[in-house]
């Protein structure tokens, strides 16, 4: 008999989960001991070693979806990004990362990475042969984030994975903003694929978590260095975040199709300037989005025209809130330059190309309608707030 591959819901829901031998509930039995019978020297069963039943569990699961060989689950995105990364550099060593990342991975870099005498450089835009050029032969790492935060921009997963193994270096992806549901690096020839969990995986704004998927060889590598750093996540939120990502193909895909009918209306709107999502037809990488995403996600990110303050409109939003987090099954704005790189210098957010007037919008699963209603009214009302600003 062939086992057929199962499909997306069926992973979500079932991927890794643990019978319930003594009562036969539905779901997997949540295992919160963190002292387990000595069984042998190689064996040791604890929470800080990730081989605890729930974490075990999870893992599986995370791994099913990222079609890796083995998975482990951290205690948030940065405790998953920092050692996944460190887990491959010594002193002396060279990273090459994109400049468009999530700020707590570039500050981890710019504020950490010196001390550890690891030398680092930041490629500007997404062309995988400006990577190819910043090689040197100290070079072990390589670092991407597509679509990257806040701008979607998308770089050419292919590409760059290519690059990397002819030069026998180590490819890392942050594929939060994609989700596994969205995109698999993997297939591509990324070696290690990290999520902040907190986010999709999480989907309803009360997680903290991040995961790491690859091969077998590289996961023991990751997880040599992770049972010192002592990262791991409290299997209470393993179970729950196991509990999350059963309705994650679903949630997600509501939120794709939600992204691209709110784009368009956005795209389409005479007040707003800059529509940056990688499922319009007019984004720069739409094309290669198309050829390595199964859906475009949602996030987005818009622009305002000059004469709308952001803070006003912000302001003005009922049903969507402001929130510094992103990937909750509630919408939710926030002003980049105001929040998630705030502490980034002026310069180096023009380098970025993040506006003062920029909202990053994070589409939640709420009825596209509503959704629209918002926005709008939103618009109108700190039109009309600038128009008695200025005659004034
Ligand atoms: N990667 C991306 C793309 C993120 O947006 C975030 C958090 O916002 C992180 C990593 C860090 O994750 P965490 O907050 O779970 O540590």
């Amino acid at each position: 008999m062939t086992t057929k591959k199962k499909g997306l819901n069926t992973i979500c829901t079932h991927a890794g989960e643990l019978k319930d031998t003594a009562f036969k509930g539905a779901v997997s039995p949540l295992y919160m001991s963190t002292s387990y019978a000595f069984e042998d020297v190689e064996i040791k069963r604890y929470p800080r070693y990730f081989n605890t039943p729930n974490q075990v569990a999870l893992s599986k699961k995370i791994a099913a979806l990222e079609h890796a060989e083995e998975a482990m689950i951290f205690g948030s995105g940065m405790a998953a990004i920092s050692t996944a990364i460190l887990a491959f550099l010594k002193a002396g060593d060279h990273i090459i990362l994109q400049r468009m990342l999530y700020g707590g991975t570039y500050h981890l870099i710019t504020e950490q990475f010196e001390k550890f005498g690891i030398d680092y450089s930041f490629i500007d835009g997404s062309d995988p042969a400006a990577f190819e050029q910043a090689i040197t032969p100290a070079t072990r790492v390589v670092y991407i984030e597509t679509p990257s935060n806040p701008l979607l921009t998308i770089t050419d997963i292919k590409a760059f994975a290519e690059i990397a193994r002819k030069h026998n270096i180590v490819s890392m992806i942050d594929n939060t903003f994609a989700s596994p549901v969205n995109q698999n690096p993997i297939d591509f020839g990324i070696d290690v694929v990290i999520h902040s969990a907190t986010k999709y995986m999480g989907g309803h704004s009360d997680i903290l978590a991040g995961a790491v998927a690859s091969s077998s060889e590289n996961m023991e590598r990751i997880f040599q260095l992770a049972k010192n750093l002592g990262g791991s996540l409290s299997d209470y939120t393993v179970w729950l975040l196991e509990r999350s990502i059963k309705t994650m193909g679903l949630r997600v895909k509501a939120q794709n199709e939600n992204a691209q009918k709110l784009a368009e209306f956005l795209n389409a709107h005479p007040d707003i300037d800059q529509v940056y999502y990688p499922g319009l037809s007019t984004h720069p990488d739409h094309a290669i989005a198309r050829s390595q995403m199964h859906g475009f996600g949602g996030m987005m990110s818009f622009e305002l025209k000059n004469d709308i303050n952001a803070s006003h409109f912000q302001k003005s939003l009922k049903l969507i809130k402001s929130s510094m987090s992103l990937a909750g099954v509630e919408s939710t704005v926030l002003s980049p330059t105001q929040t998630s790189h705030a502490l980034l210098s002026e310069e180096e957010r023009q380098k970025q190309g993040i506006r003062d007037g920029l909202i990053r919008f994070s589409v939640g699963i709420e009825e596209t309608d509503d959704l629209i209603a918002d926005l709008e009214q939103a618009i109108q009302t700190a039109k009309k707030q600038q128009e008695t600003v200025t005659s004034h």
